[in-house]
């Protein structure tokens, strides 16, 4: 059997970490099978439909990386792949029909008045919630007729059988039963004439060649009504993958106080694919070992149903900027400063820090100036920075010391070597050297900053390389000393060192 997945998202709103890792299990494991991975669109709600859905749906996956070989955009033998349009071609009405005249499925002319009535009467008499037949289940067709003939709105109901037990094989959790008297029967075409989700769905599964279904498991609790469909029409089910909810780290429902957000919000804040794919990847699914980092090809190669924990995912957004910052260090600096140029550049990337943090929004377009500039000062300060940061905006706020004319003090490290003795000499020695130079290199600083410190009777270099920094830089922390030195080259060293004396003397 060739695997055949699909990743089915209603576009009614961004895409959160729930929803993609969802869709990248779909392409892991087809990957892992060789096999198709489809996208389709489950647009028949059309009172929750947001447009720009998705195409903001279709730039996440191509962001974390989730590949596709049938779907809207790209077609496929089993076009088209928004079930608005399948309905307008269509391929439901003979198969309801089917169902109406095997007599699976009914009509039913309820009121919302009606509706409301049960649910407060079931509600009242602590029964369970829900549609369990009314008048229509077993109405005689007469009846039936008469309501359609006078053209009242109806929909159409699946017959859930009474006093059976429904049997549901869950990949994860293995056989569920349910006694299908506690399931209600769903509405499979509404009184508009669209079909839901259970009805559509699961044809489409079945006209799509679909050989796993993996969502999430908040539809556990209807897969019983989808066996009963499906059996009905008498196909096979798909294996039922049920995945896993996401929680917060404090075991709590995940929002956007643990720092889950729209897809592509994370790639504003400067997360990279590679981390952003391996960091969902292992919300509850586990490869075996403690294996943490991986490429997209080392899980497909790894992924296996059997590694999807059915206890609950856990979201750990400083474990992402772990990853982030392993990957940032990865990358060649070939590649990652002109990568780190246009996250910069990027002004959908400008005003999401704007509103977040207008600093980091400022040091961004400073980058970007510079660069315009002088190219290898921010290539070299990135390269500098690239051990330290965990996300691509935090270059712009690391680096900006390199690109300032005038390097903002911090009052503490100021105050920590400010009226030393020593400093106001080291700082005239230092603008003695650096007079007149065009270039230094790293090792030249080292060895000025060591003889100054023998001259001067220093058992440690501490008392030399700390004030150098804070004049440099105005902060006590940073790469490299000698390293910045000779990014920072004798020009703008000597235009440093004359205001440091200014501050430190
Ligand atoms: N359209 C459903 C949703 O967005 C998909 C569920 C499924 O994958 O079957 O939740």
């Amino acid at each position: 059997m060739s695997v055949r997945v699909r990743y089915a998202p209603s576009p009614t709103g961004s895409p959160h970490v729930g929803n993609i890792r969802t869709a990248l299990f779909n392409h892991l494991f087809s990957r892992h099978h060789g096999g198709v991975n489809i996208v389709r669109i489950e647009d028949t709600d059309r009172s929750r439909y947001v447009e720009g859905c998705e195409e903001e749906i279709i730039e996440s996956l191509q962001y974390v990386g989730v590949e596709w070989q049938e779907g809207p955009d790209v077609g496929g033998p089993s076009a088209p792949y928004r079930q608005s349009e399948r309905k307008g071609t269509g391929l439901y009405q003979p198969i309801i029909d089917r169902l109406l005249s095997s007599g699976a499925a009914y009509w039913a002319f309820d009121t919302t008045e009606e509706l409301s009535e049960m649910r407060d009467y079931q509600q009242i008499n602590k029964q369970p919630i829900g549609y369990y037949g009314g008048v229509w289940r077993d109405a005689p067709s007469s009846k039936v007729e008469e309501a359609r003939a006078a053209g009242l709105p109806g929909v159409i109901r699946l017959k859930i059988p009474r006093d059976e037990t429904i049997v549901v094989d869950d990949a994860i959790r293995g056989r569920v039963e349910i006694a299908s008297n506690g399931v209600d029967d769903p509405v499979l075409i509404k009184a508009d004439g669209m079909p839901t989700y259970h009805f559509a769905a699961m044809v489409d599964d079945q006209l799509m060649g679909i050989t796993h279904v993996f969502r999430g498991e908040e539809w556990i609790s209807s897969a019983p009504k989808h066996v009963v469909l499906i059996k009905a029409l008498g196909w096979e089910p798909p294996v039922f993958v049920h995945v896993p909810v996401i929680k917060g780290k404090d075991g709590s429902k995940l929002s956007k106080r643990h720092g889950d957000t729209a897809c592509l919000d994370f790639r504003r804040a400067g997360f990279l694919t590679e981390a952003l794919a391996n960091f969902i990847a292992l919300i509850g699914w586990s490869p075996g070992g403690d294996r943490e980092l991986m490429t997209m090809d080392e899980m497909a190669g790894a992924f296996d149903i059997k590694g999807i924990q059915p206890s609950p995912g856990i979201f750990d957004i400083e474990k992402l900027s772990w990853m982030n910052g392993n990957y940032i260090r990865q990358k060649p600096i070939d590649e990652l400063a002109p990568m780190v140029r246009d996250y910069s550049f990027c002004s959908e990337n400008q005003a999401y820090w704007e509103t977040k943090n207008p600093a980091v929004a400022s040091a961004m377009r400073l980058l970007v100036g510079t660069w315009q500039k002088d190219p290898d000062l921010v290539k070299s300060a990135i390269g500098l920075e690239q051990e330290r940061v965990t996300s691509l905006a935090e270059f712009g706020t690391a680096c900006e010391f390199f690109f300032v004319d005038e390097v903002t003090f911090d009052p503490k490290a100021v105050e920590k070597w400010k009226g030393q003795e020593h400093v106001p000499k080291m700082l005239d020695a230092f603008l003695e050297f650096f007079s007149g130079k065009s270039s230094v290199s790293t090792s030249e600083c080292e060895s000025l900053l060591r003889q100054f410190q023998e001259a001067n009777g220093f058992d440690k270099l501490g008392p030399i390389v700390h004030p150098v920094r804070v004049a440099l830089s105005g902060k006590t922390v940073g790469p490299g000393l000698f390293e910045m030195m000779s990014v920072l080259g004798p020009e703008r060293i000597v235009r440093r060192l004359e205001r440091a004396k200014e501050v430190l003397a």
